[in-house]
């Protein structure tokens, strides 16, 4: 069971930090402590001058007895009890939202970690409340008070998030039943591709588009008997020979592109710019050719992310990126709207499933064996690998 294992982990850090005697916050309050000693140095007022050991020393005294005090609430856990007795009452008052608010990170943290949905980068939530407590201990109140309503408006946003991605997560589990569909997925052209064609046309097979799978999930229209979806992802330029085989047998295919980009330092898919990287590897279709595919009337293009990225892998944020802004790229090169996705290396998460709805993808492919297709299941179908296997 994973669980209790990561909460026992996370114990044991924090159980790790309150045995340290200095934690990395107090060295910007120190910092900044010794900042406003300088600036009472830098500028007195004549009358100070004269007092000026006096003010270093005390100055240094109360130094001396904030981190005493911080070292002691570390190292015997204060309570909040004991906060409140403090005379400062309004540090109190704040210092008290801050607990809460810590608090509520965590749960908030626990929750994407027992849903293994990540909807804020991890160390985010880290540093803003190392900011807040920086600033409280400070005596920064107003700064203090400005990020705790701020990070609770986020973290108010980021809950609903969470609760968005999980209506989502659950609406693709599969449910009993479903049609039997086979999505045969390939990424070079199989040197025997055009006796495979051959073979699923004389076994009666029909080649079907992912349009016409979604409106028969929908109960909308009906399939042809032995229904079969062909697919390939990545878009490599050896794909032309897949098409000039599936003219030949006037049959219809899927092709998933890659549109690339930055993040793949431009080495891969449509917009690999080859002048530029001309050692890069596999060769890819260009936009002319994907745009020669999408007019054939054979082939659906879908949408494959900008840098064919594991999405399970990255930040939110990169998720949004390769998804929404990968089909509206793709788009903008075809000139009508993609409806169709698939999940590079058949990688996902809550969020990525919960990004692939949002940007209205009507249905969506992984790597998972499979030939059952269900409407729960329709932005997570499985695919199998051999077509020899249909009969
Ligand atoms: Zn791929």
């Amino acid at each position: 069971m994973p669980k209790p294992k990561k909460r026992n982990h996370r114990a044991k850090k924090s159980a790790d930090r309150s045995e340290k005697p200095l934690s990395p916050l107090e060295i910007p309050e120190l910092a900044e402590t010794t900042a406003s000693v300088q600036k009472a140095l830098a500028a007195p007022a004549p009358y100070q001058i004269r007092n000026l050991g006096k003010l270093v020393a005390s100055l240094a005294a109360v130094l001396i007895f904030l981190v005493a005090f911080e070292l002691a609430s570390d190292i015997h856990g204060l309570t909040n009890s004991q906060f409140d007795s403090s005379p400062a009452n309004h540090k109190t008052t704040l210092r008290g939202q801050f607990q809460t608010l810590s608090q509520d990170a965590k749960k908030f943290k626990e929750a994407e970690a027992d849903d293994e949905i990540q909807i804020v980068r991890p160390d985010l939530i880290d540093t803003r409340l190392s900011a807040i407590k920086t600033n409280l201990d400070a005596g920064n109140n107003s700064q203090a008070r400005t990020q705790i309503t701020s990070f609770k408006n986020d973290l108010t946003s980021w809950e609903q998030q969470l609760g968005n991605a999980l209506v989502a997560h659950s609406s693709t589990v599969p449910t009993e039943g479903g049609i039997q569909v086979p999505i045969l997925i390939y990424h070079y052209t199989p040197p025997d591709f055009d006796a495979i064609l051959s073979h699923l046309q004389a076994a009666g097979y029909h080649d079907i588009t992912p349009e016409q799978l979604a409106a028969a999930l929908h109960g909308t229209a009906s399939l042809p008997t032995k229904p079969v979806l062909l697919t390939f992802d990545d878009g490599f330029a050896n794909q032309m020979t897949a098409f000039r085989l599936l003219r030949k047998h006037n049959m219809k295919a899927t092709f998933y592109i890659i549109d690339g980009g930055q993040h793949s330092r431009w080495c891969i898919g449509a917009s690999r710019h080859y002048d530029q990287h001309p050692g890069c590897g596999d060769a890819y279709l260009n936009w002319d050719e994907v745009r020669q595919l999408d007019r054939s009337g054979l082939i659906t293009i879908g949408a494959h992310t900008i840098d064919h990225e594991n999405l399970a892998t990255v930040t939110p944020s990169e998720q949004h990126y390769q998804i929404i802004d990968g089909k509206q790229e793709l788009e903008k090169q075809l000139g009508h709207p993609v409806k169709d996705f698939a999940y590079p290396y058949g990688g996902y998460n809550g969020t990525t499933l919960a990004l692939v709805q949002q940007a209205g993808f009507e249905t969506a492919v992984t790597t998972k064996p499979g030939d059952i297709q269900t409407l729960a299941g329709i932005l997570t179908m499985p695919r199998i690998r051999d077509a020899m296997t249909l009969h």
